[in-house]
């Protein structure tokens, strides 16, 4: 349920209708737009029928059920767009953001070299994962702790923000630790424990898309994380399964404005897994961006060919350069800045 507030409340008002709200049982979220003052209202339904009885109040103007399953995430329980901070970079409203960097930390020379040209490539977050989940237990797993140490130590030298995966609720303090922001991978976007887990670690999550998620699970996915009071969620999309296979995934622009619709949460586009093939990661790249994300995350890398992990995804540092070079014109003429 939400309940709107008319132009003219006070601050006594809501804290009076937090109160009740709360005495009902119900959790309260507050959104402060420039037009509408809204306090959503997440719980169990039954005692719905009190919750209808505020709009007797002379502060409320309606009390509405939220119609979709989720809540928080939902543009009607908070109709403007989340907007917050990582370091330096700004995510969601008029500034795009671009994230950057190898697939895996390989070593500190490697991470350094790309940390270093993403940045001076105009890169505003580096990504690198230091937990890497592998479809084949045989394939390299990521360099762990020692990973995030080097990301650490790139984000000092660079002054860049750092994003990271995440794979198991026992790592969250760890990573949490080395990285500005947590990535949620596409595997793991239904892992319900781990979405629980970082909800409670205190810095903003990266929540990808599944293979094969619905946009209405993945919203579900991030209601998890809002719910247990974390409410810096940016979303990605990177691809679904299709039966295409001249690509490795098939990437979901129709997801970013169908999103954009149902959430106020920000949206970025992965185009390197959405196409798996570095040549038409710049073609996705502007098509995310016109299809109204917020930003795009990009893997990088200096030497793709002996990469550990997605070398044929990724771009050399000069290309990442060329295409950020070719992405600000674009983000002037859809009213964006870069
Ligand atoms: C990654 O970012 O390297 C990654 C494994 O992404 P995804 O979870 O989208 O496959
Ligand atoms: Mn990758």
């Amino acid at each position: 349920m939400i309940i709107v507030l008319k132009p003219g409340w006070t601050e006594a008002d809501i804290e009076d209708i937090s109160r009740r709200v709360r005495e009902l049982g119900f959790k309260t979220h507050l959104s402060r737009g420039e037009v509408r003052t809204i306090i959503g209202v997440v719980g169990d339904d039954r005692a719905k029928e009190q919750l209808l009885a505020l709009q007797s109040l002379d502060c409320v103007e309606s009390v509405v059920r939220i119609l979709q399953p989720f809540k928080l995430a939902s543009r009607e329980a908070h109709p403007h767009d989340t907007q917050f901070k990582v370091g330096g970079a700004s995510i969601g409203g008029k500034p795009l953001v671009v994230m950057a960097g190898p697939c895996s930390v390989e070593s500190r020379p490697q991470l350094m070299e790309i940390a270093k040209s993403v940045k001076q490539g105009g890169a505003q977050i580096l990504r690198g994962g230091a937990f890497k989940p592998r479809t084949s237990p045989y394939a390299f797993q990521g360099l762990e702790e020692e990973g995030l140490r080097l990301l650490k130590d790139a984000s000092k030298a660079t002054g860049l923000p750092v994003v990271t995966e995440v794979m198991e609720p026992d790592k969250v303090d760890v990573v949490a630790e080395h990285a500005d922001i947590l990535q949620i991978g596409a595997r793991n976007v239904q892992n319900f424990s781990l979405l629980k887990r970082v909800a409670e670690c205190g810095k903003p999550v990266l929540l990808k898309r599944g293979m094969s998620t619905s946009i209405q699970e993945w919203l579900l996915s991030a209601e998890y994380v809002l719910a247990g009071g974390n409410p810096n969620v940016i979303l990605c999309e990177r691809g679904i399964r299709t039966f295409e296979t001249s690509t490795r995934y098939t990437l979901d622009l129709n997801a970013i404005p169908v999103v954009k619709k149902l959430s106020h949460l920000p949206v970025i586009v992965d185009p390197s897994h959405g196409t798996g093939l570095w040549e038409y990661v710049g073609a996705m790249a502007k098509a995310g961006l016109a299809a109204g994300a917020d930003g795009l995350i990009i893997e990088v890398h200096n030497n793709p060919a002996e990469a550990l992990s997605d070398g044929p995804q990724s771009l050399k540092p000069d290309k990442f350069a060329k295409l950020m070079s070719e992405l600000r014109p674009l983000a002037e003429v859809l009213g964006r800045s870069l």
